[in-house]
């Protein structure tokens, strides 16, 4: 079957084969066969800025996930887990516009929406990590990053997600991780990589309360989070952050 559907000018391909077969592999792992997942693979990545994106398809009851070039079962996995997350929570069904939607010149609502996902991804993977074949493949990567996701030139707004992510997903989501590891890496993102100052001891008080809302079965938890965690970086003017939630979900 070669399927295609057009985003934002760009074509994506309906993956076949062994990539099929990789997902169909976690779809049983993760207990989903029930749902309809229709995934496809990007060949001109039109996004700079993302490598894999999820929506529900509210008429055809579908998910469909995209994925970038270069993908592996970490990509694959971590994309079902938002399909975990939505049926605990419901936050892909509250979705009213999608990235692909905001224009690709509006830079501040594209990081904002970076920024976003990195809060949703700590619940997505946290999700994840009740199932035991899962969690290698998060160990795993914890050894290859060495506490910078991307080598890739990264904007400020992109290395504080990376660092909001990093510190729920050591701290809080992946077991067994050594907190002097942690704090190193950390370290390392604020001197090498974050200019933008604000207070971290703030920041870490808000994060700290992921640990009591990780479980939420309610997605406006998640995106209370959010707004807490940006509010205490300043990077955004309650605005601005409010339009972009308003654009965002069905609130
Ligand atoms: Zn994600």
């Amino acid at each position: 079957m070669n399927e295609t559907i057009t985003i934002n000018g760009g074509t994506w391909k309906l993956i076949e084969n062994e990539n099929t077969a990789l997902i169909h592999e976690y779809i049983k792992i993760l207990g989903l066969n029930e749902i309809t997942i229709r995934s496809f693979f990007h060949k001109n990545n039109p996004n700079g800025l993302i490598d894999a994106s999820i929506q529900y398809k509210p008429k055809s009851k579908e998910y469909h996930i995209q994925f970038n070039k270069n993908f592996d079962a970490h990509k694959v996995v971590h994309e079902l887990g938002h399909i975990l997350l939505d049926l605990k929570t419901g936050i892909l069904k509250a979705i009213k516009t999608n990235i692909e939607a905001i224009p690709r010149n509006n830079l501040r609502l594209r990081f904002i929406h970076f920024l976003y996902n990195c809060i949703e991804d700590a619940f997505v993977n946290y999700t994840l990590m009740n199932y035991p074949e899962i969690v290698p493949i998060f160990k795993k990567r914890v050894d290859i990053t060495k506490g910078v996701y991307f080598s890739k030139k990264l904007s400020q707004e992109q290395y504080i997600g990376q660092y909001i992510l990093f510190y729920l997903q050591h701290k809080f989501i992946i077991p067994g991780v050594n907190v002097g590891w942690i704090n190193t890496n950390l370290n390392i993102f604020r001197k090498e990589y974050i200019t933008t100052k604000f207070s971290y001891t703030n920041l870490h008080s808000i994060l700290d309360t992921f640990n009591s809302v990780k479980d939420t079965t309610d997605y406006r938890q998640i995106i209370l989070l959010f707004y807490k965690v940006m509010k205490s970086t300043n990077l955004y003017s309650e605005n601005e952050l409010k339009q972009y939630l308003k654009r965002k979900f069905k609130i």
